[in-house]
């Protein structure tokens, strides 16, 4: 008898591991690459918080429309230096 374990890549480290409702870190395969996909998480919001790239801006524009999207820009424009 073979036994069909599902296949599943895990997002921190990206080796295979069957995925298994044991598993209570699942997706990922281990404890310590959930530790790591969460603190990424948190550093990366830390980071957008403290100081946000043009990049990141952008991207989070295209999530908003209309007043929104004026009040976002009137927030995190950042002070144009004189010329
Ligand atoms: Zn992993």
């Amino acid at each position: 008898m073979t036994e069909k374990a599902l296949m599943v890549r895990c997002p921190s480290c990206g080796v295979e591991h069957a995925y298994s409702t044991e598993n209570p870190y699942r997706p990922f395969c281990s404890k310590g690459c959930k530790a790591i996909d969460l603190g990424a998480w948190a550093s990366e919001s830390y980071r957008v918080e403290a100081k946000p790239t043009r990049e990141e801006l952008l991207e989070d524009m295209e999530k908003l429309d209309g007043v929104e999207l004026e009040q976002f820009l009137l927030k995190n424009l950042p002070d144009t230096p004189p010329q």
